[in-house]
């Protein structure tokens, strides 16, 4: 395991049960605000914004726990300047879920693009992908620094509402 690796365990009400040693440093490297101490007894729901976000998330617990085979999906996780591919692994461990987040590799977001995050999440906004991190404007889903370049997306953006993706939800399948 490395900092690119974390992961955390959850029991059957979906509440945070452990975490991994990786958490508190790759915490700390982010900011620090986010470090075990203040996510362990939290519904891991506390965590994901958007309704739809949160739906897509329970269907694949849903389905580790009622099917008791792991289940691994792609996802992104940008930050302003970089793209970064994730893969989520959820795995069944007795009645809890372990859910480990690998980066897989990660490219410049040129030119960078600033979205609010968590709390700072207000909805009727910019609809962008959870999960794919795409943005949805004048009728497709495209990457933001390919937006921008079009002229299609502004530097910052100050209200944004995640949401799924078309192609996201088909990949629940
Ligand atoms: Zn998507």
């Amino acid at each position: 395991m490395s900092l690119s690796t974390v992961s955390y365990r959850i029991d059957r009400d979906n509440l945070i049960v452990d975490v991994s040693e990786e958490w508190d440093r790759f915490a700390i490297a982010n900011g620090g605000s986010c470090t075990s101490h203040s996510i362990i007894g939290h519904s891991l729901f506390d965590f994901i914004s958007g309704d739809p976000t949160r739906m897509f998330v329970r269907v694949l617990l849903d389905y580790c726990r009622h099917m008791r085979q792991p289940v691994s999906r792609p996802y992104r996780c940008d930050s302003p300047d970089l793209k970064r591919f994730m893969e989520m692994k959820i795995t069944c461990l007795g009645d809890d879920l372990l859910l480990t987040h690998r980066l897989l590799r990660t490219e410049p977001i040129s030119p960078p693009v600033n979205f609010p995050l968590g709390d700072e999440v207000v909805g009727q906004g910019l609809n962008r992908c959870s999960i794919c991190n795409r943005i949805f404007t004048f009728g497709h889903w495209l990457d933001v620094d390919l937006a921008r370049r079009r002229g299609l997306v502004e530097p910052s953006v100050d209200r944004v509402e995640y949401v799924v993706c078309p192609v996201c939800q088909a990949s629940q399948k």
